[in-house]
């Protein structure tokens, strides 16, 4: 039974504005009172003057679009601060950068000191893509930077561009064997490694020198992140992968009340190229993460990596037209599936909702398979598990989704073909790359579908905006002239705001207090500069936020958002760099 809430003497009524709620029972509204950071009145204008009372501030939105606070199912934050908007930024996608551009940058940032943090150059976030298969190489780094040990992370993530300071930090050198699941890049010539480093386990090799951030900069990072997030409607997040270190600052956030966005993290069961010998226990991460839970911070989720990335060609399909061609690196999936099956059903056992990460089909029906044994198992449970990325499934387990429970966390911008084509068509056949990204497909066969940035992992940005407009045009607005890609998929915005909003919260246990415009839930708002339900692609590419909106109280506001007096003195997102 839903509260009776008091709507007398509001704190704050809006009027004059489009509410699209999301709430099937009352879709469209004109105005929405609040009152101790929960909505107690949506309706029409008239309808609201009873809330009005002597001390209530009263916006006018002049018929402005509002929809409920954003969710963003899938970010790597601090990650995505330290080497996207601080130390060394090498250009970003969608252009694709020469190798002179990327060290043009580096020489500016050694220079300036902007890349220097505890005595090593870090930063990133190159394209895989500018220096082909054999990597970019230490000489290129050792000839500006000299002695001081660089590392830089690629943009997805899964390969590091280190130079020779850093080699010999690491203990590195010719003899050096690849550890499992990793490449230490040779030269085929002399035997000499490069200075390029595939996956987490070589990677790890030097990422384990560099110092540690403290706790001061890591919350640092992370309320600069969430100001980002903040400026584009988001309310909430889901951490896709994070240590103990970023639990205990965002605990630190959310006690001294600076954790503006409600948090899920999630903790790491399985890395891809970790040792099954070796993972951490569910118990184990349940006990870290009861030492940090508070308030709008849920510590209690898990991530798996389930299969790996098609760059490195690391990814499990079903079928394959052609064999592994990079053997050395683990082959498909990253753990057995009787081992996934045990892990899930043990996290599952421990209140822990999991995230996999999922590429190929295969890689999502051992997935699913291993949901199921949990469920057999342990029962119903009210746990949102959820495959992440999810490009490619069999016809046969698509209306699993729904019937297990499992909500797929999708990524906008790969509703396109973004040159990814190019990579898996040989490995799956041109008929099979053609049904990739089946959104449409998933929502039909009733999964629950939510929309993750995944940033900064290939996409530069959180912003949703450019992404709903792929994913309701499947089209490239970098390349329009390569057309629709596989059309049937595309999504409405009738469709996609639901996804974006209500469908997040639920995935994240939160939809019984937030993520619609609901009598009785959290005040979480967007009011956006335009109607996004009616305006075209390049307008909608342009879509600002004005103002948003946790619990009641402004995080986030533009120059020309309507103003609010609580809204005084708040930072824009340029003021914390
Ligand atoms: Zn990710």
């Amino acid at each position: 039974m839903k509260e009776q809430l008091s709507a007398s003497a509001c704190d704050l009524v809006f009027r004059n504005g489009r509410f699209y709620t999301v709430n099937p029972k009352q879709p469209w509204a004109e105005a929405v009172a609040i009152k101790d950071g929960r909505i107690v009145r949506v309706g029409a204008n008239a309808d609201l003057e009873e809330c009005i009372g002597p001390h209530t501030e009263v916006v006018d939105l002049g018929g402005r679009l509002v929809i409920p606070g954003i969710y963003d199912t899938h970010v790597h934050l601090i990650t995505a601060v330290q080497y996207a908007r601080s130390l060394c930024q090498l250009p970003e996608p969608p252009t694709l950068p020469s190798v002179d551009d990327c060290l043009s940058v580096i020489k500016k940032s050694f220079e300036d000191g902007s890349g220097i943090e505890d005595g090593w150059f870090l930063g990133g976030l190159w394209s895989p893509f500018t220096f082909g298969m054999e990597g970019p190489t230490k000489e290129m780094l050792d000839e500006i930077v000299g002695d001081i040990p660089a590392f830089l992370m690629d943009m997805t993530l899964h390969s590091v561009w280190v130079n020779s300071a850093a080699l010999r930090i690491a203990g590195i050198d010719k003899n050096t064997p690849d550890p499992q699941y990793g490449v230490i890049a040779k030269d085929p010539d002399t035997g000499d490694p490069t200075g390029y480093l595939v996956e987490y386990s070589a990677m790890a090799l030097v990422g384990r020198h560099i110092p540690k951030l403290s706790l001061l900069r890591r919350m640092a990072l992370a309320e600069r992140g969430i100001a980002e997030l903040n400026s584009y409607g988001i309310v909430g997040f889901s951490e896709a992968g994070s240590e103990e270190a970023d639990l205990a600052a965002l605990n630190r956030l959310a006690r001294d009340d600076r954790l503006n966005a409600r948090v899920l993290t999630r903790s790491l069961a399985v890395q891809a190229g970790s040792i099954e010998e070796d993972l951490p226990s569910a118990e184990g991460i349940a006990a870290v993460a009861a030492k940090y839970n508070t308030g709008r911070l849920n510590t209690f989720g898990a991530k798996i990596y389930v299969d790996g990335s098609s760059q490195n060609d690391t990814v499990a399909f079903l079928d394959r037209s052609t064999p592994f061609d990079m053997p050395y690196l683990y082959e498909e999936l990253t753990i057995s599936p009787e081992q996934l099956k045990r892990v899930v059903t043990d996290l599952d056992r421990n209140g822990l909702p999991i995230m996999m990460h999922c590429i190929g089909d295969r890689a999502a029906r051992v997935a699913l398979d291993a949901v199921e044994a949990a469920r057999k198992a342990n029962g119903k449970n009210d746990l949102h598990h959820c495959i992440t990325h999810a490009f490619f499934h069999s016809d046969d387990d698509i209306p699993r989704y729904s019937q297990l429970g499992v909500s797929v966390n999708i990524q906008t911008w790969a509703s396109t073909d973004f040159d990814y084509g190019a990579i898996v068509t040989p490995i799956i056949g041109e008929k099979r790359w053609k049904k990739a990204f089946p959104y449409k497909t998933l929502m039909n066969a009733g999964a629950l579908i939510s929309v993750g940035s995944d940033w900064p992992c290939v996409t530069a940005s959180v912003n949703p905006f450019p992404g709903l407009a792929m994913a309701s045009t499947r089209i490239d607005p970098f390349y329009p002239e390569r057309g629709v890609f596989n059309e049937e998929e595309k999504l409405t915005m009738q469709e996609l705001v639901p996804m974006l909003t209500i469908n997040g919260a639920k995935e994240m246990g939160l939809d019984k207090i937030s993520g619609s415009i609901e009598e009785g839930k959290f005040a979480d708002l967007a009011v956006l500069d335009r109607n996004i339900l009616e305006c075209g692609l390049e307008e909608l590419f342009e879509t600002r936020v004005l103002l948003t909106l946790l619990e009641g109280r402004p995080v986030y506001h533009a120059e020309d958002s309507p103003m609010l007096a609580s809204a005084e003195g708040l930072k824009t997102p340029e003021m914390w760099r």
